[in-house]
């Protein structure tokens, strides 16, 4: 009896060895086939399966869409750069005024297309006897934003006159001023040589006008050299500056071409007597003398 337990016992051992030697064996035919099992593909790799042993064929070309670039690409070629901005000038931080005495001449046009093509102002002192033969030259003047105010008839030293022959001088020449613009000048003048006594202040009272001198004189009259007077603007150049300058002056046109643009890119900007005055906040009462800062 104990010999057939033992019989028995020694079989179902068989038995269960048996089993667990199966699972080893599955799990090593599962082992050598990941790539089939993990892409859950079950059929086994024989001979007698003719799908995965048919030969190959190629695929079907699909069609090629219409933005097809065939080879050899050529490339397109890069949209030319833009042309560089030229460069913008600083905002203007200071003003400064330009003015022209004893014209008008034959000069007067070129300074003021030198004027309008920086978009600058500036103001003439004019003689009263070269108003009426050169009023288109006048009218260009204003109507390009400047200003025209009197600088006596006949440049006449008004040291040397009467009181009456000092009131003909400003009476007349802003009566021409006034006659070919349609309206009257500014509130103010230039004297010849800015030569004030007490007399021309009275005079000058009496028409209610104030007096314009200057704080930069390149002496321009003197100095037969554009290159000089050029020089000595830029350097005495300053804010709230009034710069003495003669349309008359062949040299001071060639240097009208330097200065203009020089004096813009330094941050000025020009301006007639009456908007540096405002800037200023200067309130000329009649027969005050203005000449501008100075270095
Ligand atoms: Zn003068």
């Amino acid at each position: 009896m104990k010999t057939r337990i033992f019989l028995l016992f020694v079989t179902l051992s068989f038995v269960l060895v048996g089993f667990t030697a199966c699972d080893e064996i599955v799990v090593d035919a599962l082992a050598e086939d990941m790539s089939l099992a993990s892409s859950g593909f079950s059929v086994p790799l024989t001979p007698d399966n003719p799908t995965l042993y048919a030969p190959l064929t190629e695929p079907e070309e699909e069609p090629e869409p219409e933005h097809y670039i065939p080879f050899p690409y050529i490339p397109i070629p890069p949209m030319p750069e833009p042309p560089p901005e030229p460069p913008t000038p600083p905002p203007p931080r200071y003003k400064i005024a330009l003015t022209f005495d004893d014209g008008p001449s034959q000069f007067t046009d070129y300074i003021l297309d030198i004027l309008e093509q920086h978009d600058a102002r500036a103001t003439f002192f004019v003689l009263g006897n070269r108003v009426h033969s050169r009023a288109d030259i006048i009218r260009r003047t204003v109507e390009l934003g400047n200003e025209v105010a009197g600088h006596s008839w006949n440049h006449r030293n008004f040291a040397g006159l009467s009181a009456d022959a000092i009131r003909a001088q400003i009476r007349d020449t802003s009566a021409a001023i006034e006659y070919v613009l349609g309206e009257p000048p500014p509130q103010f003048f230039r004297p010849p040589y800015g030569i004030v006594t007490s007399r021309v202040r009275r005079v000058a009272e009496e028409f209610e006008y104030s007096i314009i001198n200057w704080s930069i004189d390149p002496k321009d009259w003197q100095n037969r050299d554009a290159d000089i007077i050029y020089k000595l603007v830029m350097e005495n150049a300053i804010d709230g500056g009034v710069v003495l300058l003669h349309d008359i002056r062949i040299y001071t046109k060639e240097a009208v071409e330097r200065i203009v643009p020089s004096l813009i890119e330094k941050g000025f900007q020009l301006v007639t007597v009456s908007e540096l005055l405002e800037y200023l906040y200067y309130e000329l009462a009649p027969g005050d003398v203005f000449n501008g800062r100075r270095r």
